[in-house]
């Protein structure tokens, strides 16, 4: 069975993230969602839990995509799942420099684990999650941005941090 791995903060996830995630699901066996639980990125706006909740609502309707959280290095927590791949989301040649470095960092912790690429939809090209938090806080559109079933918990969640 080939697995695919789709990491990332997802805070929030959007419809790129989801797109890609759609996509290798229809390639792969079977696909995880590995939710980043460390803290290098600064100020997180949902909690690993809420991260957690919105991934698993958006991707129910797909059966062969599973949610997992990660507290550790990826190139380790890809070991338990034999033969998978990192799936990554490829917007503009800034991500590809990232990836690349990613990638070879990654292969000196577990030279057997191999990252493809998929390019984003041209849709989404310009989506993040940075994008997101940012018209959330204040007040903007969020439909196109993110799936509609969640645009209620980003919304509130907004609301309590506005204060
Ligand atoms: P972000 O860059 O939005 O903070 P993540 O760190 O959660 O998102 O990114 C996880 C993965 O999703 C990366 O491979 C990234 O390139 C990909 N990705 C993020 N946004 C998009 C998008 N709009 N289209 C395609 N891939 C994306």
């Amino acid at each position: 069975m080939r697995t695919a791995i789709c990491p990332g903060s997802f805070d929030p996830i959007t419809l790129g993230h989801l797109n890609i995630i759609v996509r290798a699901a229809q390639i792969f066996d079977r696909v995880v969602v590995c939710v980043a639980a460390n803290a290098t990125k600064t100020s997180p706006m949902f909690t690993v839990e809420e991260k957690v909740e919105m991934v698993r609502r958006v991707t129910a309707p797909y059966p062969n995509v599973t949610v997992e959280v990660n507290r550790g290095l990826l190139a380790e927590f890809a070991r338990q799942y034999e033969g998978s791949v990192l799936i990554k989301g490829l917007r503009a040649a800034s991500d590809f420099d990232y990836e690349f470095q990613m990638d070879l960092i990654n292969k000196r912790i577990n030279p057997d684990l191999e990252t493809m690429f998929l390019t984003a939809d041209q849709r989404y090209t310009f989506l993040s999650s940075s994008i997101v938090r940012e018209m959330a806080r204040y007040g903007g559109e969020l439909r196109g941005l993110v799936p509609e079933e969640i645009i209620g918990m980003i919304e509130a969640k907004a609301n309590t941090q506005r204060g």
